[in-house]
C-alpha cells in the first residue's frame, strides 16, 4: 500500500533538495512524479527550485484548489503518476492534507510532503499538524544550529538584525530573514554573531 510522507526541517535543512533527489531517482528509472507547490509561496512562479540551482516544473496550488482534480486531470491525460511532492507544505490548509491523504488511499500512490513543523512563533502550521495526524511516515530532515552544534529544531525570524516572536506566522514577505536554531539561541539568540556576519 502507498504511503502518505511529511519530512519535515526547519528553514535551511536541505527540504527541497531532498524533494529534487526524489525527482531525480524516479526519473532516472522512467517513473513520472507529479509536483505540486502552494501558490502564495512568491518565490516559485511554476518552479521547484533550492540554493543548489536545480529546478523542476510543478502545479501550482491555491487556496480553493482541489489537489484531487488537479491529479484526476493528469490521469485524464493519460499521465502515468508514480508519486507525488509536495514542497512548502506548511503553507497548504488542513484541508489539502485531506485531498492528499484520498489520493494515496484512492490511487494507491505514495504522496510526499516537504516543509516546516513550527513558525517563528511556535505555532504548529495548519496542514503540518494535520501531517502530524494523517502521515503514515513522518521523517525529520536535520540541520544544525546557526549558533551553536545543537540540532535545529525552530526558525528564528530576524528583522533588522533583531528577533521578532509574534506576527502572523506565515510571513513570506522579502526583508526579514529566518535561521535555523536550537530552542535554548530561540530565547536566547547571541545576534552579536549575526550582527558582526560572522
Ligand atoms: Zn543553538
Amino acid at each position: 500500500m502507498a504511503k502518505l510522507f511529511f519530512k519535515y526541517g526547519t528553514v535551511f535543512s536541505a527540504k527541497s533538495l531532498n524533494l529534487i533527489a526524489t525527482a531525480h531517482n524516479y526519473e532516472t528509472q522512467g517513473k513520472k512524479v507529479l509536483l505540486m507547490i502552494p501558490f502564495m509561496d512568491t518565490r516559485s512562479n511554476g518552479n521547484i527550485s533550492t540554493r543548489a540551482g536545480f529546478e523542476l516544473k510543478a502545479e501550482m496550488i491555491d487556496t480553493d484548489t482541489n489537489v484531487v482534480d488537479v491529479f484526476i486531470e493528469h490521469l485524464n491525460k493519460k499521465e502515468k503518476i508514480d508519486c507525488v511532492l509536495v514542497d512548502e507544505a506548511q503553507m497548504l490548509s488542513s484541508k489539502h492534507i485531506d485531498q492528499l491523504r484520498d489520493i494515496v488511499v484512492r490511487f494507491n500512490t505514495p504522496v510526499i510532503c516537504y516543509g516546516l513543523r513550527v513558525s517563528y512563533t511556535l505555532e504548529l502550521f495548519e496542514a503540518s499538524k494535520r501531517l502530524f495526524e494523517l502521515s503514515d511516515k513522518l521523517e525529520e530532515i536535520k540541520t544544525i544550529c546557526w549558533y551553536c552544534a545543537s540540532k535545529a529544531t525552530h526558525n528564528l525570524k530576524l528583522v533588522e538584525g533583531k528577533p521578532e516572536y509574534k506576527g502572523n506566522p506565515i510571513d513570506i514577505g522579502g526583508l526579514e530573514k529566518y535561521l535555523p536554531v536550537c530552542y535554548n539561541c530561540y530565547v536566547n539568540p547571541p545576534i552579536e554573531k549575526e550582527l558582526k556576519g560572522v
